[in-house]
């Protein structure tokens, strides 16, 4: 929202430029004549604006000069934003694993860290996350006071407003400043945002992923991992900040009395349906000696996702039977969230959709089990699992938060 008018001047110059900047990114390359129609503003305010920005190296003029935008004898080029003006570091933290990533203002990831070292100790986690964020510096020729901003993402209850890791209660993480303990460990003094890993992803999707979400009104990013979740986000509001809920769908009763969660109530989505679900099931049945291609294949440890997904190519009976639950659970779940919400859009990140065959029965399990009265016309699209969706995403939080509060003029 453009604020020309008021008594305080300093705070109208900020969110004029913050607005300016927002356009320009969103929009650009874009005349400034355009940004001045876009924002109600002046032309002349525009001009002094772009000007600050041109003169402190984050927009620059690009592109076929035009005329017609008041100048005298010179024509202007339309305006965009310099890419590698400013850095962001996105960071994921799940405990099992964690990456870091380096991106530009445009989100582009221009360098990648995961470390796989299982640990179930936070501070431990910070640790490694610290060195996997030096390293990326390091090697991009960049000290952590040069960042623009950076974004901290994790599984679990997170309060992004407090900074606050609330619970994660399969890793007794409880009450965990994330805020304040990355800004110390790093001796960060900028401007750190914190969510839960699943909206971090949806907040990616918002920004670096247009081309996907094309004009849906709303979408949901359904996220199966260690556990479930599956936010909301208006993909129409302007501004960052706009998920409606942390969407824990993970915990929602799909058998009441059923197999125990590590929240501690019994029959939850998560119970069924997560990685860690599908890895343990396939495990008993291993130990039952039920699977003995399975027992093969990793040799008595604990499976991978991919084994599993193999042994359920190579027409693995109890390996099946487990994933085929699984599926199944979701796809229920997934029908009472469209019957709920009708997002536009859901996005669908999860290993289980590797293989084409359980994209075909969740879906079928959806379109059974949808409202008849609801003509939802929900498209699915499912979206490969990547190692660093979570970090981009969280970096991505970042950038969000540096348009929103960018002020040059202090
Ligand atoms: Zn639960």
């Amino acid at each position: 929202m453009p604020f020309e008018q008021g008594a305080n001047l300093p705070r109208v110059k900020v969110s004029n430029q913050s607005a300016i900047l927002r356009t320009i990114y969103h929009n650009g390359p874009i005349k400034r004549a355009e940004i001045a129609q876009r924002l109600g503003l002046t032309l002349p305010t525009i001009t002094t604006n772009v000007n600050t920005m041109i003169a402190a190296g984050i927009v620059r003029e690009t592109g076929e000069a035009v005329s017609g935008e008041g100048y005298v004898g010179r024509k202007a080029h339309p305006v965009d934003i310099v890419p590698e003006s400013r850095h962001f570091i996105g960071l994921e933290i799940q405990g099992g694993w964690r990456t870091a990533c380096l991106l530009d203002f445009r989100g582009q990831l221009l360098c990648g860290c995961r470390d796989e070292t299982p640990c179930r100790d936070y501070g431990k986690n910070l640790e490694l996350a610290r060195a996997m964020i030096h390293k990326i510096l390091s090697s991009c020729g960049l000290r952590v006071s040069d960042l623009a901003g950076l974004g901290v993402c994790a599984p679990g209850l997170v309060s992004s407003e407090r900074g606050m890791l609330d619970l994660r209660p399969s890793y007794s993480w409880f009450q965990k400043d994330l805020r304040g303990d990355v800004a110390a460990l790093l001796g960060y003094g900028g401007s750190i945002s914190v969510e839960n890993n699943a909206c971090a992803r949806a907040y990616g999707a918002q920004l670096l992923q247009r081309e996907i979400l094309g004009g849906a009104q709303t979408f949901a990013y359904l996220f199966i991992s260690e556990g479930i979740a599956c936010p909301l986000v208006l993909n129409t509001a302007s501004s960052f900040g706009s998920i409606v809920g942390a969407g824990e769908v993970g915990h929602m009763v799909m058998e009441p009395n059923g197999l125990p969660c590590s929240c501690g109530n019994r029959g939850c989505l998560e119970a069924y349906s997560s990685d860690r679900a599908v890895i343990a099931r396939c495990e008993e049945a291993m130990e039952r000696g039920e699977v003995p291609g399975l027992k093969e294949l990793c040799g008595g440890r604990t499976p991978s996702m991919a084994e599993l997904l193999e042994r359920q190519a190579e027409g693995d009976a109890a390996v099946r039977e487990t994933v085929e639950k699984a599926v199944y659970t979701l796809g229920v779940a997934v029908a009472n969230i469209i019957n709920f919400a009708c997002p536009s859009m859901m996005l669908i990140e999860g290993k289980l959709f590797q293989l084409q065959e359980n994209r075909d029965s969740l879906l079928q399990t959806v379109r059974r089990n949808l409202c008849n009265v609801i003509r939802s016309d929900t498209e699915y699209v499912f979206v490969a699992p990547d190692s660093f969706s979570g970090a981009r995403g969280a970096a991505a939080m970042a950038i969000c938060k540096d348009l929103e509060t960018y002020n040059q003029i202090g």
